[in-house]
């Protein structure tokens, strides 16, 4: 099997993107997520050039696509909107060739949630049908968000062309600071995937009224919340190749804390 882990954004010393590519073979990483949090402002020309790169330095690449994309959208210009966001992200992802796009499939606002599923996998359907890389719908930290393990796992089974991006750190905040790996990864395996993409990092959150929690915001992996070696011993165990970006604040110095653990329990890079 095979692991990529590297960070979401460029190393914390890189000066751009296209020297990020060099930076991380130097620091002996071998993933990066591009983040478009703000808007796909990324030229043709410059993702085209940072994937040769990353081609040559054997860098697995993906995109976060933007922040403010809703697929519960009612309103059908701003659907339209968020859907653009997805294509011109995908198109980035081409030139890149980047593994997957990822994106937070959603908010309920007032939508009952079975209404928020058909929405959901009919926005996804029509959405998979105009591109060419997987479309990861990411699992998110708050409860008023779509994409809980259960429904991300449900899209994916109904729509070829998406698939589900773990993010741990969401899922321990959602259950107010517990986490089950062996039940996330029970759900996964019904979808016999290829390979996994992941999101990791600690995290901090707020307990509701009735037990439930909201993410506030991503920690380092030193705070243990949710806990890494558990989760790569898991990984090793189900022999799936795996893609684990690091959303913690120290990016490229935690990738390398979690390449360390892998290494200690008997994963050689
Ligand atoms: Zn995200």
């Amino acid at each position: 099997m095979k692991l990529w882990l590297g960070p979401a954004g460029t190393p914390i010393d890189s000066k751009s993107s296209l020297s990020a590519i060099t930076d991380l073979a130097g620091l002996g990483l071998n993933a990066m997520e591009l983040q478009f949090t703000y808007g796909v402002k990324m030229g043709i020309e410059t993702a085209r050039r940072i994937g040769e790169l990353a081609k040559q330095g054997g860098i697995r690449l993906s995109i976060h696509a933007p922040y403010y994309i809703n697929l519960l959208q009612q309103d059908k210009a701003k659907l339209n909107r968020s859907l653009s966001n997805i294509y011109e992200s995908a198109k980035r992802a081409d030139l890149l060739g980047a593994k997957v796009v990822v994106f937070h499939p959603g908010a309920y606002m007032k939508m009952q949630k079975g209404a928020a599923m058909e929405q959901m996998i009919s926005v996804c359907e029509e959405a998979s049908k105009n591109v060419s890389v997987p479309l990861g719908l990411e699992l998110t930290g708050k409860q008023g968000q779509f994409g809980n393990i259960d429904e991300i796992v449900a899209v994916c089974k109904a729509v070829k062309g998406c698939v589900p991006v773990v993010d741990f750190a969401h899922d321990y905040a959602r259950n107010a600071g517990h986490i089950d790996y062996d039940s996330i990864f029970k759900k996964l395996n019904t979808l016999k995937l290829k390979e996994h993409h992941f999101h990791f990092s600690g995290i901090n959150f707020s307990v509701r009224e009735d037990g439930l929690g909201n993410e506030r915001n991503h920690e380092p992996i030193s705070v243990n919340k949710p806990p890494f070696k558990p989760l790569a011993e898991k990984i090793l165990k189900e022999k799936i190749d795996s893609a684990i970006i690091c959303e913690s604040p120290l990016l490229d110095r935690d990738s390398l804390a979690m390449k360390r653990i892998f290494r200690e329990i008997g994963y050689g890079f």
